[in-house]
């Protein structure tokens, strides 16, 4: 046994996919925390070096091929999160559309400090035009060795051998920009790790992207949910166990111009911001769907958010509208507490 009291809790914080993120472990001498906390600094790290959008990156070596048209060999292990976007956007029925990486570029959000002004109208419209989506994508497989019994074959051949190894675009104007899911699918991956590595209480938080497990001892993890329209917290929840809380607003990455503001979720039908809500923060199991839907409810706005959290595996999410007017499932208006006075005006709905 030992002498020395585990301290309770260790914190780090680093600079990794444009936000600012922080690691807490509770329960676990120092030592092994820190070394938790630096393996998990450097999948941040690796992930940042993968999937940057216009940093050199392997995303940006994997875009300069995608216009070509024919079949390139893509590192296995850069495709699962690939074919993950894929299903995702098929589900947010394409709000959630990686594939729009030339628009988000001609807005100017590739980028450290976007500022306008604001695309030629004729720009948006024929990227807008030539539809790029993620079904544009093939995600071939090389051929793995045949056997005499096809029916085994074709039951065990994808844990069998990796074929997952060719990508192809159909449609010259695809290129990817993982921005909306980066953060998200990271702190899944430092979670996984953490656990890895024996740490069964943690938060990774990177920007307002959350994935909680375990709890802060005696009590369950907190989360502060930022006011969209001001400083400070709107509201705070307690999480249960292995979950995830995402965030997205408008007030993240935005310019200015002729008076008029400008923000970095497109909508991929109009080639325009996304119109209507501020923010829209969404609870699920894992942090990469949550991000993914965060990013498509935000763009699906009061009219359709509920079809899309549906389709998308969605029961609980909190959406504020440009009046400060919030809008919640039922199951999560029970979790949620607002930190503000006076309480902003909410509306309830049914459950997802
Ligand atoms: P936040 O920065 O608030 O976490 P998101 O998770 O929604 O917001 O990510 C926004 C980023 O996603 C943008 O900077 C851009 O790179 C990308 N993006 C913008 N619109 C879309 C969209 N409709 N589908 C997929 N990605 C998008
Ligand atoms: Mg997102």
């Amino acid at each position: 046994m030992s002498c020395s009291k585990p301290q309770p809790l260790y914190q780090e914080q680093l600079l990794a996919l444009g936000a600012l993120v922080d690691i807490s472990i509770w329960g676990v001498e120092p030592e092994p925390a820190q070394q938790a906390a630096d393996a998990v600094t450097e999948d941040f790290n690796r992930i940042h070096r993968t999937w940057h959008a216009w940093q050199e990156s392997d995303l940006t070596r994997i875009n300069a091929q995608l216009p070509g048209g024919a079949p390139f060999p893509v590192q296995a292990d850069l495709m699962p999160l690939i074919g993950r976007a894929q299903e995702l956007s098929r589900q947010s029925e394409g709000l959630f559309n990686p594939a729009i990486g030339k628009l988000i570029g001609l807005w100017g959000f590739h980028g450290d400090e976007p500022k306008g002004p604001p695309p030629d109208a004729a720009a948006v419209a024929a990227l807008v035009a030539q539809h790029p989506n993620m079904d544009d994508l093939r995600l071939g497989r090389s051929r793995c060795p045949a056997s005499r019994d096809t029916s085994r074959t074709l039951r065990y051949r994808s844990s069998l051998c990796v074929e997952n190894n060719l990508l192809q675009s159909r449609n010259p104007a695809v290129q990817l920009d993982f921005g909306a899911i980066g953060q998200g699918y990271a702190v899944d991956v430092a979670i996984e790790h953490l656990r890895q590595l024996g740490i069964e209480n943690a938060i990774v938080n990177a920007s307002g992207d959350i994935r909680v497990i375990g709890k802060h001892g005696a009590r369950p993890w907190r989360i502060g949910i930022r006011n969209p329209r001001g400083p400070g917290i709107l509201a705070s929840i307690e999480m249960q166990g292995d979950e995830s809380i995402v965030t997205s607003g408008t007030y993240e990455r935005f310019f200015e111009y002729d008076g008029q503001r400008y923000h970095h979720i497109i909508d991929p039908r109009s080639g325009y911001p996304a119109r209507g809500l501020v923010s829209v923060t969404v609870l699920h199991s894992d942090a990469v769907t949550a991000d993914a839907a965060s990013t498509a409810l935000l763009v699906a706005g009061l009219k359709d958010w509920r079809r899309i959290a549906s389709n998308m595996g969605v029961k609980q999410a909190m959406l504020i509208d440009e009046q400060g007017t919030v809008y919640m499932d039922a199951v999560l208006a029970r979790r949620m507490h607002f930190e503000i006075a006076p309480a902003p005006k909410v509306e309830i709905t049914d459950t997802l």
